[in-house]
Order: C-alpha cells, then structure tokens, then sequence
C-alpha cells in the first residue's frame, strides 16, 4: 500500500509517500526566507506559495519512488488545524488527484502526524506511550493508547512552547522563526547564574503548562542586559526555565499513568536542551524515549504520509470527504473502525 502524504497547514509546502518499505520518498520547501521580512507568517503568501509550489514537490516524490500517480493506494493530506487558506490549498490538491485516479482521500489530523512520526524511526515506539508535543502552537501531554486513541493530561494555558521561545527571541532581537536562534544564542551562555526565571506550575500538582509569564519576565530582564555575553546568558535562563519545566511534567505524567515510553515531537523536539534533560530523566528512570530526527520534528509530509497509512492499514477511513477546519482537538479523534467490522 502507498499513501501520498501533504502538508500545508503554514509555511512548509511538502510531499511523501509511505509504503510497504516505510518511507519511500518524502520532499519540502520551507518559506521561512518568504516570511522572514515580516517577523511571522503571512496567511495570504504562505497560501499563494503554496500553491506554486506543491505540485512539482509532488512530482519529485513519485519519480523519486519510481510510482505513477495510479500506483498509489490513498492521498492524505493535512486537513487541520492550521492556517485555514493554507490547508485548503493542500486539501484541494489531494482532492483533484483521489477524484482523477479514483483513490481514497484520508483527512490527517496535524497534530496526530506529529505525534506519530517517532514511528518514522528505526527503533520505533510501541503502543502505549505518553508524547510530549513542543510545537509552535501547541503544548500537549498525551497518553497515547493506539492510533486514535489519546487522552490530554495537560497542555498549556497560554502560550505554546515554540510561540514562547519565538516571541522572547524576537525580545532578543532574533530572526524569525526564533525558537532555533535563541537555542544558539544561549549555548554561550549559562557560566554567570545573573538570571534565573521560574519554572511556572511546577510548585503545584496537575500538568498544566503556563509560558507566556517567561516572556514578560525576559522583558522586564532584558535592559540589564549591557552586551552580548549577557544576551545569551538570559537566553541560556530562558531555555533552563522551559526545559526544566517540560523534564518536570514529564516525570509527573510519566509517575502518574505508569506509561514505561516517552515521545518527544513538534518542531521544539528539536532542542538540544531538551533532549539532553529528558535523556537523563530517561537515564535514571529506566524509561525508552524516542525522538524523530530534527526534519521530522518541524512540520514535514513524512508524518502525514505515515499518519495516513496508520489509519488506512488500521481500519476502515471515516469517510473520506474532504474538509479543512483551522481548530481540532486531537481528543476529538476517533480510533479507526476495523475494516471486518
Ligand atoms: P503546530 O504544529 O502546533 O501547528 P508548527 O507546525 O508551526 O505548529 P512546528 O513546525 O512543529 O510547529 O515547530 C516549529 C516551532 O519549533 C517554532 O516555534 C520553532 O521556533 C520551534 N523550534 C524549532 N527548533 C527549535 C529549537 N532547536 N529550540 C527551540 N525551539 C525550536
Ligand atoms: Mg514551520
Ligand atoms: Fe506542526
């Protein structure tokens, strides 16, 4: 079976295919240099870009596969959440060549794909397991049961992790999108301990996150900071704060389910702060954790290839039609229906 995946639910344009093998071939353009003047992603230039840019990526992915378009099985595409004129570029796509070529059309759940795409990776995680998801605009604990089943335990009352890091580096001065500069910013820092933020709702139980207090305390910081040494040690403070925040709730999530896995995924996965926290609670723990490699952290086609394939091999599609919709809970989703059913 060889699923097309799409994905352009904000400023990546990309293409794969999951097939028998795995992964058979998977391609992106980022439009990160398009929107960079801007400090942040315009709605109606990411749509636009998206649309010059998806079919010759879909092209690449089927010669890079060897396939022709009737060799596929299914089209999943993104159908939410995400920017709503950048998912309906996607969906219509998806949906012009499941009608020329009479295949299924699989509507993905973004988040859903992040959350699988550990399963990308050689050694894969197992049902059940707890995932942290550290995206630009999502903050989630969840425990993971099987394909489509998935409880919150916790998620953040404000800002999302990535949005947290990408307002405080743009505080700095940082480029958009900033959660990657600023990560290289504060590895000069940390030998002076001038600055320490807190370590918000760590001092009480339940597994809620709050980040946008972080930002503010940044910016009250920020004028003592009088030259670069200190820019990156606040930087170096920031990204302690949110990373011992994160390791934290963690260790409380994973102690409360009993859950013996952890899958970290979303674009702030990528953070090297990060994975080496949670690698030690990992350590002393006896835990198995997995990470998809840095691509497949930040938003990519792969995972939804993949999240498509999941839920067709799985069971039989929901329905198939298609539909965009900018808000969807990942607790809205339901597991597949099996196919003898
Ligand atoms: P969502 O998936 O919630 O709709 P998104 O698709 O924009 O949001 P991702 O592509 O998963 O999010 O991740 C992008 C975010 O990850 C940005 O906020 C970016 O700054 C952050 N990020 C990427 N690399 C790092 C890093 N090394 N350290 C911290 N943050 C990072
Ligand atoms: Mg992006
Ligand atoms: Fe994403």
């Amino acid at each position: 079976m060889n699923i097309l995946g799409i994905e352009t639910s904000c400023d990546e344009t990309a293409a794969a295919i999951y097939g028998p093998a795995g992964l058979a071939a998977h391609a992106l353009h980022s439009q990160i240099a398009l929107h960079a003047e801007y400090g942040g992603v315009v709605p109606e230039l990411a749509s636009r870009d998206h649309v010059s840019r998806i079919n010759p990526l879909i092209r690449e992915v089927l010669a890079q596969a060897g396939l022709r378009p009737s060799d596929l099985d299914g089209v999943a595409y993104t159908a939410g959440p995400g920017l709503i004129g950048a998912l309906m570029v996607g969906a219509s796509v998806a949906a012009g060549i499941a009608t020329a070529h009479g295949l299924p059309l699989i509507p993905v759940h973004h988040m859903e794909a992040h959350l699988l795409a550990p399963m990308l990776e050689d050694p894969r995680p197992e049902f059940p397991f707890l995932a942290l998801l550290v995206s630009g605009g999502h903050t989630l604990l969840v425990d993971v049961q099987g394909v489509g089943r998935y409880e919150i335990l916790g998620e953040s009352l404000d800002d999302a992790v990535g949005e947290a890091f990408d307002k405080t580096a743009k505080l700095l001065g940082l480029p958009y999108p900033g959660g990657p500069h600023l990560a290289r910013l504060a590895e000069g820092g940390g030998a002076s301990k001038a600055w320490r933020f807190p370590r918000p709702m760590t001092d009480r139980p339940g597994l809620e996150f709050s980040f946008s207090g972080l930002k503010t305390a940044v910016l009250t910081a920020l004028p003592k900071a009088r030259n670069e040494q200190d820019r990156a040690d606040l930087a170096w403070a920031f990204q302690e704060a949110v990373t011992d925040t994160l390791a934290i709730k963690c260790a409380r999530a994973l102690e409360q389910t009993g859950l013996e896995q952890l899958v970290v995924a979303g674009g702030v996965g990528a953070n090297k702060r990060l994975r080496e926290k949670l690698g030690e609670l990992a350590r002393r723990q006896g835990l198995r954790l997995y990470f998809p490699r840095h691509e497949f952290c930040t938003d990519n086609a792969a995972m939804i290839a993949y999240a498509g394939w999941a839920r067709r091999s799985e069971g039989r599609l929901p329905h198939g039609k298609l539909f965009t919709t900018p808000r969807w809970a990942i607790s809205e989703l339901q597991p597949p229906t099996p196919a003898t059913a």
